[in-house]
């Protein structure tokens, strides 16, 4: 298996994904704030150990992982967060709008039923609530934005480091499924918010790393067209 780790730009790491860990895993990243390190998604629950070898490959101790932020409930992204809880006492933080379906393991809300799997009711730490919340790490901010469309609570998350904006969004292209709970709507909303932010550097979800700027507004744009 190729075991791709990529340093995007300083401090900020690809640590799991289709090419890094398991084909089930959405993209995982990391990202170190002097040495305090928040964890991007979490794959689909069969890759933990992994993960973990790659943290510790890039020098890191996989118990200064202090939060774990889930993008949305989808399994995809989820599934080692109980493993990391457990674990290394990671704090598990999500919109409140997609909470129910990690605390309650529900396996349709979570797409765990898609494949074929089961995922255990997981306790949140924090909920995020409203349009965007700002966590901060040292003198960094993490920004977490309130990007409905996929899920009523998916977020994209976003920050600014050595003059550059890096933006995580996971799943920003859908699919819009009932089940979900999608609304094409608020997701048009959602997208233009992102393409308002100007980022640098598009780190996605399921198909990669996008940049710079131009390359980043194109690929949302172009789902957008889609759905015209
Ligand atoms: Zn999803
Ligand atoms: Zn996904």
């Amino acid at each position: 298996m190729i075991k791709r780790i990529e340093e995007i730009i300083r401090g900020i790491y690809l640590v799991g994904g289709p090419n890094v860990t398991l084909a089930d895993d959405a993209a995982i990243y990391l990202i170190d704030f002097a040495g305090d390190l928040v964890l991007i998604d979490a794959g689909a629950g069969r890759s933990s150990r992994q993960i973990v070898r790659n943290v510790e490959t890039l020098g890191f101790k996989p118990d200064s992982i202090s939060h774990l932020i889930l993008t949305h409930c989808h399994i995809d992204h989820i599934g080692s967060a109980p493993f990391f809880q457990d674990k290394y006492n990671t704090k598990i933080i999500i919109h409140e709008l997609d909470a129910e379906p990690v605390e309650t393991g529900d396996s349709i809300r979570t797409a765990a039923n898609w494949y074929d799997t089961t995922f255990p009711p997981t306790k949140i730490d924090r909920r995020l609530k409203g349009a965007e919340e700002i966590l901060k790490f040292g003198a960094e901010e993490l920004h977490c934005l309130h990007t409905p469309g996929h899920t009523p609570g998916s977020i994209s998350v976003y920050l600014d480091r050595d003059g550059k904006r890096v933006l995580f969004g996971q799943d920003i292209h859908g699919p819009f499924h009932k089940t979900f709970g999608s609304d094409i709507e608020d997701w048009k909303k959602s997208m233009q918010l992102l393409l308002d932010l100007n980022a640098d550097i598009l780190c996605e979800g399921h198909f990669g790393i996008f940049q710079p700027k131009e390359k980043v507004r194109e690929y949302i744009e172009r789902y957008l067209e889609e759905y015209e």
